[in-house]
């Protein structure tokens, strides 16, 4: 087996080992980090759309694992979107050099400071809100859509109608920050530039306008010279040595998924980045088969953010309906966090299936007050996820709630077209916690019971942050490098 030592490893490239890695670059650090998924700028292989899924559609899978509307056979390919599979929860991640960046809707949310206070007692929100949002907004790209572009721009017509049935059932709307490029977007329009958002490109990748990691962090990060991203190696376990360094398995495997090399990377410093079910998956495998000491905390308080998807089925369907042309990127959001009853914000998300089909589509954030637990089973070999009905019940409740009272001012059905009985309680796009910062880690993400292991991803939020969390997890990292890095935690 090729040995391979390394001082600093980071496992994954989504937003934590993103972060993580810039930071460390720039403080003249030398960098490896190694992601499972491809490198799909370096490959020059387009991402595919959603009507016509190709090769970047579904990792390693025979069919398209979209939430919907899955009727394409694939080749099995290491594609951008994975999904995971639990009894009461589908959970959906990306794969590929720039992580979930790669296929999310890009909607760069900052979490209400009163929320954020509740969830992260301990830290500085002043600080957070002054310093750390700012600069994430900064380096992530976030810019808003022009209003005029939406009022006129007939691929937002799915906006304007969520927007104007909100307000007439009573509802508060938001326009929603995004990372996609709305320059971009509005020379797409006019076709001066090819088409991304306006070409049903977004879950399995945008070829253009998205300000994905691999354009922000990870571009800047290897400008100093000092990161080496190894794409297509897997970590399948870490091992703690005596000297209180780390021995990582890793598998490099072709695009087929074929495992074309056994490799041992050794290293001084390991920091864990991939993404919560990822580094959850590490850490309570490697207990299982190389004693990774592993604190007690480790697995628990997990959530799926209170995602709740719902929609809503004839939705004005005589004059124009959602409309048969969409953008991907959406921009528009109901408000309805401070109801003490009913609290839960929702996306009004597109639907973009080349049609009319005059339905809404909705993926509410609620709060997470009944916690889930991860562990791994030795005899399957896979995590486990305590996590059922009952941890969804107030999310349901709200989602009917909100469904009855849009329907009630402007009619429409439940969608029964989208989901089993119009609720999609087990679609997952934001898995959170598990390691948590301050009780699985210390104070900036330095694992219990450890000397040089660090855990930097969506792992550290406890389960719910109340809006779509990639601006928090980019946050938290920088917090937590900035403070490790003054510690001299890697000198
Ligand atoms: P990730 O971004 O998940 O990165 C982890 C990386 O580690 C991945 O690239 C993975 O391949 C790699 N990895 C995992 N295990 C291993 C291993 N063993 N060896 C090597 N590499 C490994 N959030 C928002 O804020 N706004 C949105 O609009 C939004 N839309 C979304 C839409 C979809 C379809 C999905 C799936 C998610 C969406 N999200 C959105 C969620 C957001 O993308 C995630 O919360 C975020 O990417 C998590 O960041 P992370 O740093 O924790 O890890």
């Amino acid at each position: 087996k090729e040995v391979i030592d390394a001082p600093i490893l980071v496992i994954g490239s989504g937003y934590g080992g993103a972060v993580s890695a810039l930071r460390l670059c720039e403080a003249g650090k030398k960098v490896v980090m190694l992601e499972m998924g491809l490198n799909w700028e370096k490959s020059g292989i387009p991402f595919s759309n959603m009507l016509k899924p190709g090769k970047s559609a579904a990792w390693l899978k025979k069919k398209t694992i979209a939430p919907f509307m899955n009727i394409f056979s694939l080749t099995p390919f290491t594609g951008t979107l994975d999904r995971m599979d639990f009894e009461h929860i589908n959970i959906w991640v990306g794969r590929g050099v720039g992580g979930g960046s790669l296929v999310n809707g890009g909607m760069a949310v900052t979490p209400k400071e009163s929320y954020f206070k509740e969830i992260f007692p301990d830290l500085d929100a002043e600080k957070f809100y002054n310093t750390y949002f700012p600069l994430v907004h900064k380096e992530l790209k976030v810019n808003v859509i022009g209003e005029q572009f939406l009022k006129d721009c007939p691929y937002y017509q799915f906006t304007r109608v969520g927007e104007e049935e909100a307000h007439k059932a009573g509802f508060k709307t938001i326009r929603v920050p995004n990372v996609y490029d709305f320059q971009y977007m509005e020379k797409e329009y006019k076709n001066e530039v090819p088409r991304s958002a306006f070409n049903t490109e977004v879950i399995y990748g945008n070829n253009h306008g998205k300000n994905s990691l691999d354009k922000t962090y990870l571009k800047k990060a290897l400008e100093t010279g000092n990161l080496e991203i190894l794409d297509l190696h897997c970590v399948e376990n870490i091992k703690l040595n005596d000297d209180k360094t780390y021995t990582l398995n890793v598998q490099q495997t072709d695009t087929s998924g074929v495992v074309v090399s056994d490799k041992i990377f050794n290293c001084k410093k390991l920091i864990l980045a991939a993404g919560t079910m990822g580094t959850l998956k590490l850490l309570l495998q490697s207990h299982a088969v190389t004693s990774l000491p592993i604190h007690e905390q480790i697995g628990k308080n997990w959530g799926n953010n209170g995602n709740f998807m719902t929609g809503r089925n004839w939705v004005k369907p005589l004059s124009g309906g959602t409309g048969a042309k969409q953008s991907t990127i959406p921009v528009g959001g109901i408000d309805n966090w401070d109801d003490k009853e009913h609290p839960f914000f929702t996306e009004i998300a597109p639907l973009p299936m080349g049609m009319d089909v005059a339905t809404a589509l909705y993926l509410l954030i609620n709060r997470v007050d009944k916690k889930g637990e991860v562990s791994y089973d030795v005899n399957t070999k896979k995590l486990n996820l305590d996590w059922d009905q009952s941890n969804t019940a107030k999310m349901r409740e709200n989602a009917d709630y909100f469904i009855k009272k849009m329907n009630r001012a402007n009619g429409g059905t439940r969608s029964h077209f989208l989901f089993n009985n119009g609720f999609g309680a087990d679609v997952c796009y934001h898995p959170l916690g598990g390691c948590v910062l301050g009780k699985a880690t210390n104070a900036y993400g330095k694992v219990n019971d450890h000397d040089n292991l660090y855990v930097l991803d969506g792992s550290l939020i406890p389960g719910t942050i109340g809006v779509n969390p990639f601006v928090t997890i980019t946050a938290i990292a920088e917090y937590c490098i900035e403070n490790l890095i003054r510690q001299n935690e890697f000198a």
